[in-house]
This record gives C-alpha cells, sequence and structure tokens, in this order.
C-alpha cells in the first residue's frame, strides 16, 4: 500500500508551518483527522479561519526523532532517503518496482515505530530491512544480509543462501 506523492495529495512534513492556500493565512483549524492503519500519512480536512478555505492535507508519519546508533556507537538522526538508497543498491538490476522499495521502507517505519525506542542501533534496523526485503526479491535480500551482516565467511554466507532457496516459495525472474 503505497500513497504517491501528487499534486492532489501533497505531503507536509510534520511541524512545518503550513498556510491556506486560498488566502495564506496561518490560522488554520484541523476539522476532521484520520490515521488509516495501512496508510504510512495521517489525512486532515483543514478549514482556514480567516477565509473560510477548506482542504485536505496528509503528513507523512515518518519515524521522528529517531536517533540510529552506529557501529562505533555514534548517534545520527534517522534519515529515510539513506535508507533508501542502501535498498536500491541491493536491488540494483533486479525486477523491483520503485512503488515496492517506497512500500518496504515505509513497512521498515512503521516495525522501527511500532519498537517504541528512541534509539535504534543500524544493525537492527539492518534487521527489519532483510525481514521484508525477503519477501521481496531474494537476490537483494542476499546482497543486503552480505553488506549489513558481513558474513565471517563463504559458508556462512552460503548457508544463508541454501535456507532463502529453500524457503522460497515463490520465484520473481
Ligand atoms: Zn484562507
Amino acid at each position: 500500500m503505497v500513497l504517491r506523492h501528487s499534486a492532489k495529495t501533497p505531503y507536509f512534513s510534520l511541524n512545518k508551518a503550513m498556510n491556506c492556500p486560498q488566502c495564506h493565512s496561518d490560522a488554520l483549524k484541523v476539522i476532521d483527522s484520520r490515521n488509516a492503519e495501512t496508510e504510512p500519512a495521517i489525512r486532515r480536512r483543514r478549514e482556514c479561519e480567516s477565509c473560510g478555505y477548506r482542504f485536505t492535507t496528509y503528513e507523512r508519519i515518518g519515524v521522528p526523532d529517531l536517533r540510529v546508533i552506529k557501529k562505533d556507537g555514534r548517534r545520527e538522526a534517522y534519515d529515510r532517503s539513506k535508507l533508501t538508497r542502501g535498498i536500491w543498491r541491493a536491488v540494483e538490476k533486479r525486477p523491483v518496482a520503485d512503488a515496492d522499495i517506497e512500500g518496504l521502507v515505509t513497512q521498515v517505519e512503521h516495525d522501527l515505530r511500532n519498537t517504541g525506542e528512541s534509539e535504534i542501533s543500524s544493525d537492527r534496523i539492518g534487521e527489519i530491512v532483510m525481514q521484508h526485503l525477503k519477501e521481496l526479491d531474494d537476490i537483494a535480500y542476499i546482497r543486503f544480509a552480505s553488506v549489513y551482516r558481513s558474513f565471517e565467511d563463504l559458508g556462512e554466507l552460503q548457508r544463508e543462501v541454501a535456507k532463502t532457496m529453500k524457503s522460497s516459495t515463490t520465484t520473481k525472474t
């Protein structure tokens, strides 16, 4: 389930100043708010208090304020585009649609929110990505795993490949 970015359904990031599209007043009130469980966004009906104009906004939920603990112990702010780039590298030349990657990142963010943690290790994020990537594309999964899990030796990588092939019920080519 992926919400595509379009002119009709603009995303607004959280905490971003918002103005009436009609008169540019910032005196807006929310008249209805909905968070469909399957959608990575909050839909809000808003009304301008100056001119009465009503419009709908979609706010990406994302993972606000999450900090990532890197392997060397340093912390950095969670970055959706960085995660997306890592997944892009793994799926390179694989038959995976852009929308699938966006969907995967959204699922990962959903899981990250569900941990309830404010800090999470990059290893843990890698594991979550792998879980979802496994369902999407076997080759991409192995590529991602070989980078993030840094297999001890070829034997370990081989065992993981064998396991993946065994558990794979659908073959995508
Ligand atoms: Zn207005």
